[in-house]
């Protein structure tokens, strides 16, 4: 078996959204991350089901250009099913279904989408077919990748990429249209379609997000021992900050070492590049090259979750559980 490799690597500017690491599965079926480099041979080598690769849902940064949603039980991948049909024949949004050994994945590559809204479309499109979204083992469901808004602390969520060999079950699975038929005779056609696939129209998604409920809001709402006051004239931000230490507010939210050290959660931190300083009562991420404050922190805390960052209102938002 050959492939063509501008086939190739197609398919991979499809499915690949990072290519400073990847996750490769074995034999049980998890995956394990190789930190290296993922390059147009190896995805080659899983194309030939010499080894299976995993994609990553989100980029470095945050942004998918993917959506898929996974059923593991058929009665979900029929819902799938009808929510592809539904789609492609009322609204002309092209998906892509892939059948596995029980349910299925269903694909949609979209414009690219910061990692929140692309989670909230795909929320919203589960809502709009009633379809069940998965949450834990009570809750059985679809699952919506990708699984989180952002890449950090570890890359996030991933998908095994398809027609490569699933390791468990030693099969290669592949794509149908939403009537049931393949969507290409051979493996080699079916590379050719996902290297240069249909997507979904800006239009398309502008529509759904407008009916997306808003992201949830994140305050500070952790019981904190706060210090006694002394100063109340002070400016607003003084009398926060006099309030609680970088450290006993930052703790609440990083997983901090003996020595203030702990995973910076601004980036994909694979170091703990983050820091508290006790004595100097500030933070610090060398790779971010970022730090100060309370406040500095829950700028950026609130930026992280899409939230208005702005000084004044992160000021608000701490003055109401600090003051
Ligand atoms: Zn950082």
């Amino acid at each position: 078996m050959e492939f063509d490799p501008q086939a190739v690597s197609g398919y991979a500017a499809t499915f690949v959204n990072r290519r400073d690491m990847y996750p490769i599965q074995l034999e049980n079926g998890t995956y394990v991350t190789v930190a290296k480099p993922l390059t147009d041979n190896l995805i080659y080598a899983h194309l030939m089901g010499h080894l299976t690769i995993g994609a990553y849902a989100l980029d470095p940064k945050g942004w998918a250009k993917w959506i898929c949603f996974d059923a593991d039980q058929d009665e979900h991948f029929e819902g799938l099913v009808s929510m592809a049909q539904a789609l492609s024949l009322f609204s002309d949004v092209p998906t892509y279904l892939e059948p596995s050994r029980r349910g299925g994945h269903l694909w949609l590559f979209a414009p690219t989408l910061p990692g929140f809204q692309a989670r909230r479309f795909g929320k919203q499109l589960l809502a709009d077919h009633e379809l069940p979204e998965k949450h834990g083992e009570e809750q059985p469901g679809i699952e919506l990748y990708p699984k989180q808004d952002k890449p950090f602390p570890g890359p996030g969520s991933l998908v095994r990429m398809p027609l490569g060999v699933h390791k468990l079950t030693g099969h290669r699975y592949h794509f149908i249209t939403p009537d049931g038929t393949p969507l290409a005779q051979t493996i080699r056609e079916q590379i050719q379609l996902l290297a240069a696939p249909s997507r979904v129209p800006q239009a398309f998604v502008d529509e759904i997000l407008a009916r997306a409920p808003a992201p949830k809001a994140v305050s500070p709402t952790q019981p904190f021992q706060v210090k006694p006051e002394t100063n109340t004239s002070a400016p607003l931000s003084e009398r926060i900050k006099s309030r609680i230490s970088v450290y006993d507010f930052v703790s609440q939210y990083v997983a901090l070492d003996q020595r203030g050290k702990g995973y910076c959660p601004f980036h994909d931190d694979q170091h703990k590049s983050f820091q508290v300083n006790q004595e100097g009562n500030y933070w610090q991420c060398y790779a971010c090259q970022m730090g100060g404050s309370v406040i500095d922190f829950w700028m950026q805390w609130r930026g992280a979750h899409n939230q208005d960052s702005s000084f004044k209102e992160t000021v608000k938002d701490l003055a109401k559980i600090l003051l």
